[in-house]
């Protein structure tokens, strides 16, 4: 490689580690402007969830087709950081297939490097037909979780964008490893061994009938292909839902580690609840603080933890798929409920950006993004949470959302309100009065 292409690729690096930097900075600063949530599990439970869920894909097999092929994608991604690895430094110091020629040909170490690279030829294989049948599931099967309105518009181009992303990057993969064998086949004076890798070295020899030249030129292609795309995927990927595969790890890792269904009370609500119903029960201190809000209304007021898991969304659609309200109609999707928190969060950040740190654009979250007729259609009835193959919780904001609209707004429909002020007044959701509870007995003795 020459100077001047190993100055172009250190420009392309340095500029695209730098904008994906800037945009990393901000994702961190928008989950850290949520509030303070203490996450009780320990580390043994935390290191078995993330080597189940995240990288075990534990919750994936529930749907086994869907999970083997979904399986074949995130292998290949794993395994072709590599290939990748030793194209930045050959990048860098303009050297070829460093790796193999400088450091391991001859011994144990090259055949391990020769298997490697054969295997990412197999699963890039096995990954373009995964694609394509992806690509013809999203666009041609019309699945229902895929066709809600959610989806409409940016998220479906997104969703399409990857696919064709990966595409390309299995052209260039290929480009790259069969001109690089087809210029050995050609002058092997010249162009020097780089292993020989099961696919790449099958397809090589009819490349070798064409010009030298032409052969050269479908290599350098295949490798800055590949390098650009990777640039271009990495400034892309904090943009696009994709970034579940960076960010699913961190959401498992710090997992809630209470039981399905499991809804966090407000400590100081549920203590003035308990004396209500007996006001001789001795209150344990908390150590809470008064919160100076009820719920939620905006990104900001919810749990550093709901903010991770927006980001974290992988728009499958899976919690939609299964939610009872849904599924009869009603205009509550969970999936729609992670999309617009993480919209909310970009919009905010994209004022900041624009107009300074003081940026308000007089909108909510509750109200302006996800309507009062989404929130009480949810029954609480977990099943988003149990479906969510990144243990992700819906509800968690669902919950923190209508606190707010009930108590800090006193805004529910009046047959809720009835049943409010009769758990007020009659410590039950019923109309009558607390002294007439046990007149039933009465009537039986009777
Ligand atoms: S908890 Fe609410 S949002 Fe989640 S599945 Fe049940 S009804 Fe749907
Ligand atoms: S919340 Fe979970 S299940 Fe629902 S769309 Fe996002 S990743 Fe999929």
């Amino acid at each position: 490689m020459g100077i001047l292409q190993q100055i172009i690729f250190a420009i392309l690096a340095i500029g695209s580690f730098y904008f994906v930097s800037k945009k990393v900075k901000e994702i961190y600063q928008n989950i850290m402007m949520g509030q303070k949530e203490t996450i009780t599990s320990d580390n043994a439970f935390r290191l078995k969830k993330t080597l189940l869920v995240a990288f075990g894909q534990q919750k994936m097999f529930k749907r086994p087709i869907a999970a083997l092929l979904h399986l074949v994608i995130y292998v290949s991604f794993v395994i072709t950081q590599i290939e990748l690895l030793e194209i930045i430094i050959d990048g860098f110091l303009g050297t070829h297939r460093i790796l193999y020629f400088s450091l391991l040909k001859g011994n144990f170490l090259g055949d391990l490097y020769t298997f490697v690279v054969s295997s990412i030829e197999i699963l890039s294989l096995l990954t373009f037909f995964v694609t394509i049948a992806f690509l013809w599931r999203r666009n041609m099967l019309k699945l229902p979780r895929f066709t809600k309105s959610e989806l409409l518009g940016w998220p479906r181009k997104d969703a399409n964008l990857i696919l064709i992303f990966e595409i390309m990057l299995i052209f260039f993969i290929f480009c790259m490893n069969t001109g690089d064998k087809a210029l050995q086949l050609i002058d092997p004076e010249k162009h020097h061994e780089t292993g020989n890798f099961v696919l790449s070295t099958l397809l090589a020899p009819s490349l070798a009938t064409l010009p030298e030249m032409f052969v050269h030129f479908i290599e350098r292609l295949g490798w800055w292909g590949h390098i650009i795309m990777v640039f271009v995927f990495l400034n892309y990927l904090p943009y696009s839902k994709h970034l579940h595969v960076v960010l699913a790890f961190p959401n498992v890792y710090f997992s809630r580690p209470e039981p399905a269904g499991h809804i966090t009370n407000m400590a100081h609500i549920q203590k003035e609840v308990a004396s209500m119903f007996n006001p001789d029960a001795v209150q344990e201190e908390t150590n809470e603080e008064t919160p100076m809000i009820f719920g939620a209304k905006d990104v900001h007021e919810l749990s550093w933890k709901s903010l991770l898991e927006a980001y974290t969304c992988t728009e499958c659609g899976r919690c939609t798929a299964m939610c009872p309200a849904n599924l009869t109609g009603k205009k509550l999707s969970p999936r729609k409920i992670m999309m617009d928190t993480r919209d909310r969060m970009e919009d905010l950040a994209k004022g900041r950006r624009e107009h300074g740190p003081d940026f308000k654009d007089n909108k909510l979250l509750l109200g302006d993004y996800i309507t009062k007729e989404e929130l009480r259609a949810c029954t609480t009835c977990n099943a988003c949470v149990e479906e969510c193959p990144v243990n992700i919780s819906p509800l968690g904001i669902i919950v923190e959302l209508r606190r707010n609209l009930i108590m800090e707004q006193s805004d529910s429909p009046n047959e809720w309100n009835n049943m409010f002020s009769n758990l007020e007044n009659n410590q039950a959701p019923w109309q009558f009065s607390p002294q007439d509870r046990l007149n039933w007995v009465s009537e039986l003795n009777g």
